[in-house]
């Protein structure tokens, strides 16, 4: 990156690359929106080697890069799109992160990948209690037997915790933060923004999935320096990493002045409410 002259790294902590908007739930407060996608679909692994491709000159390094969706084992070239993650670890300095709802058993080939990556590999199973995740015990079994690396994350009610006492309502998107200070300061306190997480939707980085949500719904205009085009190659990738850089930088961007913000002190709501 080119930037007063010297070349500017871009080292970034976290990316999710969203690799099929189907899932077997329909969470009514979906962080990403997912039940409510009217064309759901899933990425080939064409598309995600040309993404990953991009991705990786535009980023020199990323912490931790999760693949996830919807639900990510409802894509058929899912075992493929990690088997292509995985050929970047030498710009992955902590680990590749697997994220699913633990309703479906891992296939085979896909734990024989974590297997064999478990140094820079975690497989996250989301635990949305026994009547929806019902294959928690069984792949939490397979993942100890095979010593891969895996965390369950409880929204199920049985922890204490519960992810920071429950769930957030997103799904109001009218404006909440009037002028620019009211915006960067709620969302300093957001985990996603504070976290510098990124995720790739539609060959696109953006902030977040709440940002991505509401542009592709036109509820914020789609801006220039809130999002990196990475398919668009009519922008050279020094542009992209300027921008990257640029959106790494900034307190809040379009879609903090529409949001709560994933904050500790945010109402919280019931995880996973099913929607009839
Ligand atoms: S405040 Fe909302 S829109 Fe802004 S980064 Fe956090 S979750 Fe995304």
């Amino acid at each position: 990156m080119i930037g007063s002259g010297k070349i500017m790294r871009t080292d970034i902590k976290r990316t999710a690359l969203n690799i099929s908007t189907y899932c077997n739930l329909k969470c009514k407060h979906c962080l990403a929106f997912i039940p409510y996608y009217k064309n759901p679909r899933n990425m080939s692994y064409e598309e995600a080697r040309k993404i990953l491709g991009v991705y990786f000159q535009v980023v020199d390094s990323v912490e931790h890069f999760t693949v996830t969706g919807g639900e990510p084992l409802l894509n058929a070239d899912a075992e493929n799109i990690l088997r292509e993650v995985f050929k970047y670890l030498d710009q992955i300095t902590g680990s590749v992160d697997f994220v699913t709802n633990g309703t479906m058993e891992i296939p085979n080939t896909i734990l024989d990948l974590f297997e064999e990556n478990k140094d820079k590999s975690k497989i996250v199973l989301s635990n949305y209690g026994d009547n929806l995740s019902t294959k928690i015990e069984s792949v939490s079994t397979k993942l100890k037997q095979r010593n891969i690396n895996y965390r369950v994350s409880e929204f199920s009610g049985k922890d204490k915790e519960l992810y920071y006492g429950g769930w957030i309502d997103f799904t109001d998107h009218s404006l909440k933060w009037q002028t620019e200070i009211e915006r960067d300061n709620n969302a300093q306190g957001c985990v996603h923004r504070a976290g510098k997480y990124f995720v790739i939707n539609d060959g696109e980085i953006h902030c977040c999935s709440r940002s991505f949500w509401r542009i592709k719904n036109g509820i914020i205009p789609k801006i220039e320096g809130e999002y990196v085009p990475l398919m668009d190659d009519s922008i050279s990738i020094e542009e992209k990493r300027r921008i990257l850089l640029e959106m790494y930088g900034k307190k809040s961007s379009t879609s903090c002045a529409h949001c709560v913000g994933l904050r500790n002190d945010a109402p919280r709501i019931t995880p996973a409410q099913q929607i009839k």
